[in-house]
C-alpha cells in the first residue's frame, strides 16, 4: 500500500492529478491518501518527482513496534480492569493466537493469489 512521506512531499499536487480515483488530497501542505478508495495502481509512485510516495514494506519495523506496544497496553489494561495479575499473561497468549491467525490468513491469501497469478503467466 502506498503512503506519503510528509517530510519529503512538497505538496506539488502531481500525484493528485495522476490518481485515477481521486483519492489523494492535500492536508497541512502535504499529500495524503484516502486508502479506502485506493486501487493500488501505482501511478502516484511513478509520478512523484520527489520520491515521496513510499512502499508499505518500508513501514514493517514501525508496524511491528506498534503491534508490540499495542499488546503491552492490552496486557496492562487486562491486569488493571480485571484486577488480577494473571490476566496479563492470559492476554499475551490471546494476542499471540491473534497474530498467528493473522499470519495464517496472510499465508492462505498469498497461496490463492499465487494461483491466480499463474493464470497470467
Ligand atoms: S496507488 Fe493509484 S489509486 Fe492509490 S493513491 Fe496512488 S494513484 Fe491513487
Ligand atoms: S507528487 Fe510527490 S511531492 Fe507532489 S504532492 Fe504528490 S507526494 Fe507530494
Amino acid at each position: 500500500m502506498p503512503w506519503i512521506d510528509k517530510d519529503i512531499c512538497t505538496g506539488c499536487g502531481t500525484c493528485i492529478e495522476e490518481c485515477p480515483v481521486d483519492t489523494i488530497y492535500i492536508k497541512d501542505e502535504a499529500a495524503e491518501i484516502d486508502m479506502e478508495n485506493c486501487i493500488h495502481c501505482g501511478l502516484c509512485h511513478d509520478a512523484c518527482p520527489e520520491n515521496a510516495v513510499r512502499h508499505d514494506s518500508e513501514k514493517i519495523p514501525e508496524r511491528v513496534e506498534a503491534n508490540i506496544s499495542k499488546t503491552k497496553k492490552f496486557m496492562m489494561d487486562c491486569e488493571k480492569y480485571l484486577n488480577d495479575a494473571q490476566e496479563k499473561e492470559k492476554c499475551l497468549k490471546r494476542m499471540i493466537r491473534y497474530f498467528k491467525s493473522e499470519k495464517l490468513i496472510a499465508e492462505r491469501t498469498l497461496e490463492e493469489l499465487e494461483s491466480i497469478k499463474l493464470q497470467f503467466d
